[in-house]
């Protein structure tokens, strides 16, 4: 029997770093979304491990016990065929290995019909959030995870095709810590949760833009859209969204940037 799985990106629509850890680990408060654009994989339990990856993104990604997926499966305890294709811009700040690692534990606890024997976290302090796949506040340093409703938002990302490793980010932020996200507005709708997502920030975003500066011209052509109603930057970079009212406002944005910018990956995409 084979499963097939979808990987949604993961958008951090906050990301307040609140501390440091004695092992270095930062604590985190983030407003954490998933997109309808994501990687497709298909798991098949087998006599041995196998992983295969084709997309537009396959290139360079390992296919042996360096990827998430083949340490998902040994942690889980079973060997299994795992064919992975790779949409997301890797190194990018939507969580795309660690959406592909929570992936490939559903689907192995739907062939099993038993639960991972292990912590998500052991893969990755984002994998716990990709287990929940729909909006959550992220704590700790990623570890506790409070999933939350939301009415989807429309968002345009965009990803200028240059990798920004994480530890770099983190090692020129400054200042450690920072106040965490002030309380979400009940009541009040759509404008009061803008207003607020508005007020919120992303504290790796300079650091980011320190490391690749065309992160900056990222941000300042999605604020120059038409209908854009805020811009930031998602986890360590360099893919940054802006929120739109309507899918076809995203969508006409969508369209108008990538005609401008043919190197930048450019998608108009559902949050939820
Ligand atoms: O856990 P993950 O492999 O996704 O983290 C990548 C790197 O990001 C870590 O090695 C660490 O340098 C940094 N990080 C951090 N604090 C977090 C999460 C990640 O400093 N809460």
């Amino acid at each position: 029997m084979t499963v097939e799985v979808f990987a949604p990106a993961k958008i951090n629509l906050t990301l307040h770093v609140t501390g440091q850890r004695d092992d270095g680990y930062h604590l985190l408060d983030s407003y954490v979304v998933f997109a309808d654009v994501g990687d497709d994989l298909t798991v098949t339990l087998a006599e041995d491990m196998a992983l295969t990856v084709s997309g537009p993104f396959a290139a360079g990604v390992p296919t042996d016990a360096r990827n998430l997926c083949w340490r998902a499966a040994e942690l889980f305890g079973v060997t299994a065929h795992i064919h992975l294709v790779k949409n997301l811009p890797p190194a990018a700040g939507i969580g795309g290995g660690s959406s592909d690692a929570a992936a490939v534990i559903k689907a192995l606890e739907a062939l099993t019909g038993r639960p991972a024997p292990f912590d998500p976290m052991l893969l990755g302090a984002d994998v716990p959030v990709c287990m929940v796949g729909h909006a959550a506040r992220m704590q700790g340093i990623g570890e506790y995870v409070l999933p939350l409703f939301q009415e989807p938002d429309f968002a345009v990302l965009v990803n200028p095709r240059v990798e920004v490793p994480t530890p770099q980010v983190f090692a020129r932020l400054a200042q450690k810590a920072n106040a965490p996200m002030t309380p979400w507005p009940e009541g009040g709708g759509k404008a009061a949760a803008l207003a607020w997502l508005k007020a919120q920030r992303n504290d790796l975003q300079a650091p980011a833009i320190a490391v690749a500066p065309v992160i900056g011209e990222v941000l300042a052509a999605l604020k120059g859209c038409e209908g854009a109603r805020m811009t930031r930057m998602s986890g360590s970079g360099a893919t940054c969204f802006a929120v739109f009212e309507t899918l076809a406002a995203a969508e006409k944005a969508a369209t108008r940037l990538a005609g401008e910018r043919p190197d930048w990956w450019v998608r108009a995409s559902i949050l939820r």
